[in-house]
Formats: C-alpha cells, sequence, structure tokens
C-alpha cells in the first residue's frame, strides 16, 4: 500500500456516479447501529436531502459489554439493503468475522473492519479474496505502521479496494472518548497512495465536538469523513452521547462541502 509501489493515488468507484479518493469529497453517515425498518426509512431520506451517496451502520456490534445492544444481524442488513438499493445509497458495513463476508456479501457496498479487529489477520486475509472494498480501521492503540500492516494483508492477498481509516486512539486523556491523531491524516496520505477517511465521532465520542474534529481531519486533507447520525440520539441502542441529530448532521454536510471548495 506503499506510494513506492503505486506512483499517484488510488480512486475506488463503487459505481452509480460513487468514487472515494482524490478530487472526491467522500461522505458516510448514519447510525452507529441499524435498528429498525423505520430508522432507515429515515435516515435514508435524511442521505438523500443532503445528497450523500453512502451510509453507514452496525448490524454486527462489538460491544465492551456483552449485555449491550449487539446489532440486528444479517436481518437488519437485508432490510436496509432493501431500501438503500432503492433509494440509489451505497452501503458501508463493519464485518467481524469470516463466516460472516459470505452472508454479508450481497448485501454490502464496503467492509468495514472495526478497530477491534484491525490486527484480526484471518479476518484481513479473508478480505484479500473479495472483490469488494474494505475500509481498515485504525485499532485501539494500534500505531500508525501497524495499520497499514493491516491494509498490506488485504493488498498482498490480492484485494486492492481499501480505505484507510483514522478513528482516534486511546491515550492518558479523558476529556475524551479517544484521541483524535489528527497527525496520522497527512502521515498515512505521505505513506500509502489509498484514501483515507476520518472518524471524528468515534474520534472525540462527544457530540457537540464533532463538528469541529470533522473539519478539522477534512483541512489535515483527509479524502472523507464517515460520522454517526440518528433520528433521535438520545434514543440511539448506541453511541447515542456521539451521535449528531438530522439538524446537526446537515449543518456538518453543509460546512464539509464548503470547506471542500476552499481547498
Ligand atoms: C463503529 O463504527 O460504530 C465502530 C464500532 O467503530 P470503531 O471500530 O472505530 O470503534
Ligand atoms: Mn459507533
Amino acid at each position: 500500500v506503499s506510494r513506492k509501489w503505486k506512483v499517484g493515488r488510488s480512486q475506488l468507484n463503487l459505481g452509480d456516479g460513487v468514487v472515494i479518493g482524490e478530487g472526491n469529497l467522500s461522505i458516510m453517515a448514519g447510525p452507529c447501529s441499524i435498528e429498525s425498518e423505520e430508522q432507515v426509512a429515515l435516515t435514508l431520506q435524511h442521505l438523500k436531502d443532503n445528497e450523500v451517496r453512502i451510509m453507514r451502520g452496525g448490524v454486527f456490534k462489538p460491544r465492551s459489554s456483552p449485555y449491550a445492544f449487539r446489532g440486528m444481524g444479517v436481518e437488519g442488513l437485508k432490510l436496509w439493503h432493501k431500501q438503500a438499493k432503492a433509494a440509489g445509497i451505497k452501503i458501508i458495513t463493519e464485518v467481524m468475522q469470516v463466516s460472516q463476508i459470505a452472508e454479508m456479501y450481497d448485501y454490502v457496498d464496503v467492509f468495514q473492519v472495526g478497530a477491534r479487529n484491525t490486527q484480526n489477520f484471518n479476518l484481513l486475509d479473508e478480505l484479500g479474496r473479495v472483490d469488494k472494498p474494505v475500509m481498515i480501521k485504525r485499532g485501539i492503540s494500534g500505531t500508525i505502521e501497524e495499520l497499514l500492516y493491516s491494509a498490506e494483508y488485504v493488498f498482498s492477498a490480492g484485494n486492492e479496494k481499501l480505505i484507510l481509516c483514522e478513528r482516534g486512539i486511546r491515550t492518558y486523556e479523558k476529556a475524551s472518548r479517544n484521541t483524535m491523531d489528527i497527525n496520522a491524516i497527512p502521515i498515512l496520505k505521505e505513506k500509502s497512495h489509498l484514501p483515507v477517511v476520518a472518524d471524528p465521532s468515534h474520534g472525540i465520542g462527544i457530540r457537540e465536538f464533532v463538528e469541529p474534529v470533522a473539519l478539522a481531519t477534512l483541512m489535515a486533507g483527509a479524502d472523507g469523513i464517515i460520522y454517526e447520525t440518528h433520528q433521535q440520539p438520545e434514543k440511539a441502542a448506541s453511541d447515542g452521547q456521539q451521535t449528531l441529530d438530522f439538524a446537526e448532521s446537515t449543518a456538518l454536510i453543509q460546512k464539509l462541502k464548503k470547506t471542500y471548495t476552499f481547498l
């Protein structure tokens, strides 16, 4: 994935005019967890209203507590896909283990590897044999080099459709959920030809501060922003504390687009 291997920057074409990387601002938004048909419909309408082409959401959720909501599984993915396809919106969602790849395959546009699975090397090997794009998040305590090696697993196994994602790292700082490593963005772009996306929701973990962090990562060179939004964040099944409502999400999208035109 090194720039020594490839001159120029990689772009990823998801079809229907959705291209990630160099020259495109990619916005991926949606709830932390897929919860219901109604929630999916409301989110898709919100994204359509704002010309956002990619919806995020988890159906397999890695939760710290086994008693927390762990997602709707493939059934949730199917009901989501049915509506998203009709709306012309692409799906990015987390795959947690090898056996899920096949059952998810038909309903996914981009497989997300979550921070807890960045070094699940068997999962990375298998995703290397898939012909769909993969976004790899930085590990919770992962270094930049480790993220690049994780991407290298997928790339070297044959799948070059990759996106890197900075989502904040665990540090001694307790004032925010994670510490968004803005530094990682220019460094990743210097070291790798792959598109780099930033996740300010998990990066800071505090709803009021998602916007400034999102704008900062864009200024630092991110090719896209992935963030959490929900029709009623205080009722979200997971990560409500860092989730924007639709009005806040609309305001963020407008600022991202305006900022991007200056870059
Ligand atoms: C998520 O995107 O909801 C998620 C679980 O992210 P991360 O893997 O970065 O914690
Ligand atoms: Mn989340």
